[in-house]
């Protein structure tokens, strides 16, 4: 087989080059995925402006991406329940199968993950950013007929929405606040809100993002900036809020969020910042449970499935979407939060024809 592909790889920061790419045949079990709709990541940003985050830098050139769906192209031996022409998600999540955590059914927590576009590890995970990719049958979930490609690419951060949810426990009729409006915590407020939480409280500094908050279901929005004294009226009777989902990363949002929590209340973390200092009195005499949320797994699939079945609106999230050749352009419009929530880059306008035998 003979494809014209070609992929958006990063050589150094602001260093974006869309290049020529190999491709492989599929193998026993992968597909050929002509991509359509690739969506930008907070990862990618920090990539694409400094270079990694944390320790995770760029050693080396790297394709990007993670959030992509597209058209099935080609099919290999063994592939069962997928056709050519088939339009799928593509689940960027790459657990090895085999580690104790894996087989403890925590492949979030894989010893060996390779998640796409990571440059945690060396060499480093390429990623999905290509015209053109081969994966495992088993990582696609089929996209409805009718549901466009860019709402198909929101089904991974709408995934890491629905995981922190998950660990969050039974929302039904609970109140939760929710920290840090970017396409993460926007998508966490659709994931509680199709979880029957009964109110939602969004914050952030901005109040673009904090439009979209409540087009995604949020009961109300605070820009915490103008609204200094938000969380007086909050914290009485030692607090509001049975859950609080921390997408922004930033210490202040946190403690003020422990600050507005009613006891025995549930912080889930998804935002990565640094170091930060907690008031331990008031975990402890509050009895406040904090905990992690790491990507997710096995939500992909129903990221997809709530997406097809048309459930919930995730529309308002995508602002803007550039052709694959206007990538640097795309990473600095998604780096403006007072324009931008998810910036997508489109891989089928630039699709070159295929030559010789298909499939
Ligand atoms: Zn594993």
């Amino acid at each position: 087989m003979n494809w014209r592909c070609f992929c958006l790889r990063i050589h150094a920061p602001a260093d974006l080059r869309l290049e020529a790419a190999e491709v492989d045949e599929p193998q026993a079990g992968q597909v050929l995925v002509r991509v359509g709709m690739g969506g930008i990541c907070g990862s990618d940003l920090h990539y694409f402006h400094k270079g990694g985050f944390g320790t995770v830098r760029l050693r080396e050139p790297m394709i990007l991406g993670h959030e992509v769906a597209g058209t099935v192209a080609a099919v290999g031996p063994d592939v069962s329940g997928l056709a050519v022409g088939d339009r799928v998600a593509v689940n960027p999540s790459r657990p090895c199968w085999a580690c104790r955590y894996c087989r403890e059914g925590l492949p979030n927590q894989c010893l060996d993950m390779r998640y796409y576009g990571s440059a945690m590890r060396m060499p480093h995970v390429q990623g999905a950013f290509r015209n053109l990719l081969v994966c495992e049958a088993a990582q696609c979930s089929k996209v409805a007929p009718g549901v466009p490609m860019s709402l198909a690419a929101l089904a991974e951060p709408f995934s890491v929405g629905l995981h922190a949810v998950s660990r969050a426990g039974a929302l039904i009729g609970k109140r939760v606040l929710v920290s840090g409006c970017g396409p993460i915590g926007v998508l966490a407020i659709a994931a509680a809100r199709i979880h029957g939480a009964a109110e939602i409280v969004a914050t952030d500094v901005v109040d673009e993002p904090l439009a979209i908050a409540t087009a995604l279901g949020a009961s109300r929005v605070i820009n915490v900036a103008k609204e200094t004294g938000w969380t007086q009226p909050l914290s009485a009777d030692k607090g509001t809020f049975d859950v609080m989902l921390e997408c922004s990363g930033n210490e202040r949002a946190l403690r003020d969020g422990l600050e507005v929590m009613r006891p025995r209340g549930t912080v889930v973390q998804l935002g990565l910042g640094g170091d930060v200092s907690l008031p331990q009195n008031m975990v402890v005499a509050k009895e406040l449970s904090i905990c992690g949320s790491f990507r997710f797994h096995a939500e992909f699939g129903l990221a997809v499935q709530l997406i097809n079945e048309g459930r919930l609106d995730l529309s308002p999230v995508i602002t803007h979407a550039f052709s694959a050749d206007r990538a640097t352009e795309a990473f600095e419009m998604a780096s403006d939060r007072r324009r931008a929530m998810k910036v997508l880059l489109d891989f089928g306008q630039e699709v070159p024809q295929a030559q010789g035998a298909a499939a």
